[in-house]
């Protein structure tokens, strides 16, 4: 039976789904807001754990392509205290597979193959439960019906109001971001520093963590804890104002680790935002969620693995029970929910250790990691 399948979002997770539903025969559509593939910057490494994402890739018939790209010596992690002295540097063995890192555009462009993408669909309502199927409402005023709607698009999904009330609560810690490029050529000293994978620095309530891309594009990722709106007096766009504002945040730590946020070159402010940690939904027919739409949690190395997981054994349980959509849908939920929870519990507790007012906290969660 062919069912008419729309996928929201054409980020790690709706393109899983779609990419393993397309190896089983099923057609899908796959329905992406931004109007083209680079119209907008991919974002920082992800790490892809070997029974998460990994999983996901091999249910995909992606994983030897995923080798091939992927940098294992991302893995290394180094951590100094705020005077700069290191203490610890893991780096993994020259087979260490656990959590190889890969550049998001090079992991949607693999997922993306010669998937068949309608870009500039930008979703604005689902609606269940009418005659032909569940509606779907474009921001342009057009709509279509489907049989089965799959709401991949984030953490401020449009498809999961269609299921659940629920909306991402503010954790009272934020990130801004910034970035530095050619660093090997241009800033050899901060190369170092950075090493192949990570170095973090962990103080009172704040962290600064840098992670090589590849390319020598390094990302640099601002932790603390401050209201929601603690730039009301500061104007984000002016760059040179927020690198001042972060610097005193920072005030005393040691001057590589300032360089980094010296040395970035625009900042862009992400407040962490989550779901509750046991969110579900009472089964509607003709509409489920993936990824950080079902499940938003801290991003502590978890977030696309699942949403890659969830689509890849969303489309198999479709694929395992073609003539009972519903019944499909209904299996695939239940187990979801259940490793959700356990995810979400793990990464908020984390992300409590990581900017805690004792940094002798994220050290221990990362000696624990690593044991
Ligand atoms: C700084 C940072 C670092 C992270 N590092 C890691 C890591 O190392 N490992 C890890 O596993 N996770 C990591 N994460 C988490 C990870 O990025 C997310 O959990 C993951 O991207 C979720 O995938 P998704 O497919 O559910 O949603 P998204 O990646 O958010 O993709 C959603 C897609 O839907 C589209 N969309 C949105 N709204 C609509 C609409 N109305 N109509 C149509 N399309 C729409 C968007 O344009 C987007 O393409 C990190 C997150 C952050 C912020």
């Amino acid at each position: 039976m062919r069912h008419r399948i729309a996928v929201v979002g054409g980020g790690p997770g709706g393109l899983t789904l779609a990419r393993v539903l397309h190896r089983h025969g099923c057609p899908v559509t796959v329905l992406e807001r931004d109007p083209a593939p680079d119209a907008r910057p991919p974002g920082g490494t992800l790490d892809l754990q070997e029974g998460l994402g990994q999983l996901a890739l091999d249910k995909a018939g992606l994983l030897t392509e995923f080798e091939a790209l992927s940098r294992p010596e991302g893995q290394a992690m180094r951590i100094l205290d705020t005077a700069g002295t290191v203490l610890r540097d893991w780096r993994p063995r020259p087979d260490e597979r656990a959590n190889p890192e890969i550049d998001r555009k090079q992991l949607r462009d693999l997922l993306l193959g010669s998937l068949d993408v309608q870009w500039g669909r930008e979703v604005a309502q689902v609606v269940p439960g009418t005659g032909e199927g569940v509606l779907v409402r474009y921001a342009d005023g057009r709509q279509e019906t489907f049989d089965l709607v799959v709401g991949a698009d984030g953490a401020w999904s449009r498809v999961r109001p269609a299921v659940s009330s629920a909306t991402p609560q503010y954790t009272g810690v934020t990130t801004v971001e910034t970035s530095l490029d050619d660093i090997d050529t241009r800033h050899p000293d901060l190369a170092e520093l950075v090493g192949d994978g990570s170095v973090a620095v962990y103080g009172a309530n704040r962290s600064v963590v840098a992670q090589r891309n590849s390319g020598g594009h390094v990302k640099v990722y601002v932790k603390f804890r401050a209201p929601l709106d603690w730039h009301a007096d500061l104007d984000l766009t002016d760059v040179e104002a927020t690198r001042s504002g972060l610097l005193a945040l920072f005030d005393g730590w040691a001057a590589p680790v300032l360089d980094l946020l010296g040395h970035g070159t625009a900042f862009v402010h992400r407040p962490i935002h989550v779901l509750p940690v046991s969110h579900t939904w009472a089964h509607v027919r003709g509409v489920t969620l993936v990824g950080d739409a079902a499940h938003l949690m801290p991003p502590l190395g978890a977030g696309a693995n699942l949403a890659m997981l969830d689509g890849a054994e969303l489309a198999e349980s479709i694929a395992a029970d073609p003539d009972d959509l519903d019944e499909a849908v209904r299996a695939f939920e239940e187990q979801m929910w259940v490793r959700a929870e356990r995810w979400a519990t793990i990464t908020t507790a984390g992300l409590e250790r990581l900017v805690s007012p004792d940094p002798a906290e994220a050290l221990a969660l990362f000696e624990q990691v690593h044991g």
